[in-house]
């Protein structure tokens, strides 16, 4: 018998059984994968550690969260700073003076910002409904279609006129010469790679792999006095309000060994519509990487099918509508807890499943102890 039965080994199962297993409580985590650490797992590869399920960098402003995963893993110094190629023309990322001065020649941050404004006012955009006007709104046209809607319409599958806006939010744009990916205070990749984490916060758990919740529901449910759950939540609930959508993602991953340096940065964007790929990751430049050979990954976006990963939670308002009518039935279980980016069905990073994983541990054991 176990306190808890943990469905997904990821960041979120793992923390909460973490912090149960310090609380002796027994926890039995399943996954349906062959390995645990859920999207921030890698793989060694020629020595490097590849990112299996895309480019993870850990960045947060939040002091707790940062000594929180510190005391897991050291952190080094990497910074994401990716750059996008638009049809053989190299500019810097996130949008900052590089950027705009390569672009329009400016030097100056209010010779940008006048360009900007200039473009924003003849779109006629005042109030941003979309994310094609949040961010022509942000950046202006120029930046708009050539950094923007290419990278998004592959991304999303959708027009960007159809997208949230809060999607282009994530990125910043400064008016500064600063090439620094995230605003955050705190960056780095855990030396060791991300396994190196939750291989200690499972330590002393039981675990079971290639095991599928769904598959065993009643035979896992009568393990466990409660269920932590942090797959799919409309498959909880047998998909009783409708399928709610996803984007996928298909990695091509090579070695190659007739360079030691592939594209010279971990990250670069292909911003135009016509390469079907959205970014090369070059897997060593995250720790700073001395092999002979490198290893890099293409990754193609494609719509999501029951089977696939689901990846990004598409939050419309269509989905979002059938979320919160799932949600309304999580929130009445007594024996069931819901966590982490799909159960949640939120574009969440990792700082902020470590986040959402801490507040539900604190409600569940300060009253229940
Ligand atoms: P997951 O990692 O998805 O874990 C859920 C686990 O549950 C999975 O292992 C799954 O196999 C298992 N599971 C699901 N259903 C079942 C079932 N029925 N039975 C058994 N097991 C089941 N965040 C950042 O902070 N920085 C980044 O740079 C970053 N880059 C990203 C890049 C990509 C391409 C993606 C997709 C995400 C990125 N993220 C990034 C987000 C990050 O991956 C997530 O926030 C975090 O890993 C989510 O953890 P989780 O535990 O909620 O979910
Ligand atoms: N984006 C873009 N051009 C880029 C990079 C990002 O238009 O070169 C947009 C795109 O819509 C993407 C969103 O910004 O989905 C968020 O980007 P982020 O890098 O945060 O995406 P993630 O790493 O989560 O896939």
């Amino acid at each position: 018998m176990y306190d808890y039965l943990i469905v997904g080994a990821g960041l979120f199962g793992s923390v909460f059984a973490y912090e149960a297993n310090k609380r002796g409580k027994k926890c039995l985590v399943i996954d349906k994968r062959d390995h645990i650490g859920g999207n921030v797992y890698t793989e060694k590869l020629e020595n490097i550690n590849v990112h299996k399920y895309g480019a993870h960098i850990f960045h947060t402003n939040d002091k707790q969260i940062w000594e929180y995963v510190n005391q897991f893993a050291d952190f080094n110094r990497y910074t994401n700073s990716p750059i996008a190629i638009y049809k053989k023309e190299i500019y810097n990322l996130p949008f900052n003076m590089n950027t705009f001065h390569k672009l329009w020649g400016v030097v100056s941050p209010d010779q940008a910002k006048q360009k900007i404004k200039e473009q924003k006012e003849a779109a006629g955009i005042t109030e941003p409904r979309n994310l094609e006007e949040q961010a022509i709104s942000l950046v202006g046209t120029d930046i708009y279609e050539k950094l923007i809607k290419g990278y998004t319409e592959k991304q999303w599958g959708r027009s960007a006129n159809e997208l949230p806006p809060f999607i282009i939010k994530r990125l910043p744009v400064r008016f500064t010469y600063d090439n620094n990916y995230f605003n955050d205070r705190y960056q780095g990749i855990p030396i060791g790679g991300y396994n190196v984490i939750i291989e200690k916060m499972l330590a002393g758990v039981d675990v079971r792999l290639n095991v599928d919740y769904f598959e065993h529901r009643e035979e896992f449910e009568a393990l466990a006095e409660k269920v932590v759950f942090t797959g799919m939540i409309d498959q909880f609930y047998d998909y009783k309000f409708g399928v709610l959508e996803y984007r996928s993602l298909h990695f091509e991953t090579r070695i190659v060994d007739d360079t030691d340096n592939y594209q010279g940065n971990a990250v670069v964007n292909y911003t135009d519509k016509e390469i079907p790929y959205t970014r090369i990751i070059e897997h060593k430049h995250f720790e700073f990487g001395t092999q002979d050979k490198t290893v890099i990954s293409k990754e193609y976006p494609m719509e999501w099918k029951s089977g696939q990963e689901p990846y990004y939670p598409i939050n419309d308002d269509k989905n979002n509508k059938m979320y919160k009518k799932y949600n309304e039935l999580a929130v009445q279980e007594t024996n069931v807890i819901f966590g982490g980016r799909l159960a949640s069905y939120k574009y969440y990073d990792m700082h902020q499943v470590i986040g959402e994983a801490l507040v539900t541990v604190h409600n569940e054991f300060a009253t229940n102890r």
